[in-house]
């Protein structure tokens, strides 16, 4: 069955794997691909999957390390402390930490609990619920989304949201992982992969470079402009040798289906 994909809305997609009860569909015209759970399929309940399990929680010096690069380099040339910050899928609260010693004014928004629970702890402010009720229209001089858009049911929703909620010539900084044929390829080989290469069942959107130009275009959202990238998470650390050895391979799969990444700044313009 051909379904509509949720960016573009061309009904031209096909079904390019099928595990467990989950396909992934992959739209031809922009090239986005977009999990479907079936009815058999329990869909995950997003409390218990960004639990403190999450790896985004997990104390992380090099991602510590690597944030506050990101703002040296990236965020402090494009807009100056003490800007309003607004920080999607906040987790645990690294880049608010970060971004508040750097001198912004931070909130960060989440809709898990456990996140919320540690950013509170770590006295940062924090709101969950509805992302429209975080604050009033035009209230944010730059939004930012780290590795979140994939993991979004309705990201289109998520980003018409932020539009809302940022001022005019305000910007929009977002990182992603970009589906690529090195990942396609090894997932039509061995299906069962995808749950580690793919992260299924968490991840739900497979972005194209097409798919999230258009997206940020259908948003409103102009000036899209590349940022450099790097990597921004260690390698998960493994403790019995039984799961060194998954990870060790693992390692060596993902080594080769590596994930690019789209790192992008863009903004909301001046009248609209
Ligand atoms: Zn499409």
């Amino acid at each position: 069955m051909q379904m509509q994909c949720p960016i573009c809305e061309s009904q031209e997609t096909r079904r390019f794997a099928a595990i467990r009860g989950i396909e992934i569909h992959r739209c031809r015209h922009c090239e986005h691909g977009f999990a479907l759970f079936s009815q058999h399929y329990e869909e995950p309940k997003i409390q218990e999957m960004y639990s403190l399990e999450f790896s985004g929680y997990r104390n992380d010096p090099y991602y510590q390390n690597a944030i506050r690069e990101e703002i040296r380099t990236n965020i402090l040339p494009l807009v100056t402390p003490p800007a309003r910050v607004l920080d999607i899928g906040c987790g645990n609260g690294e880049f608010l930490l970060a971004a508040q010693e750097a001198g912004y004014t931070v909130l960060g928004y989440d809709v898990s609990q456990a996140a919320l629970t540690i950013c509170e702890s770590r006295g940062l402010p924090v709101q969950g619920g509805d992302l429209m009720q975080v604050s009033s229209a035009g209230s944010f001089d730059i939004i930012t989304l780290w590795n979140v858009i994939i993991y979004l049911s309705e990201p289109r929703r998520t980003l018409q949201q932020a539009y809302h909620l940022l001022r005019p010539v305000g910007l929009l900084v977002l990182r992603t992982s970009i589906l690529n044929r090195r990942e396609m390829r090894v997932v039509r080989v061995c299906p069962r992969l995808a749950f580690p290469i793919l992260q299924i069942p968490s991840q739900l959107h497979f972005f194209s470079e097409s798919s999230l130009e258009q997206l940020l275009g259908r948003c409103g959202f102009q000036q899209v402009q590349r940022l450099p990238s790097r990597r921004l998470h260690s390698q998960p650390r493994r403790t019995s040798l039984k799961r060194r050895l998954k990870g060790q391979c693992l390692r060596t799969i993902r080594a080769y289906a590596r994930a690019d990444v789209m790192h992008i700044a863009c903004q909301k313009p001046a009248h609209h």
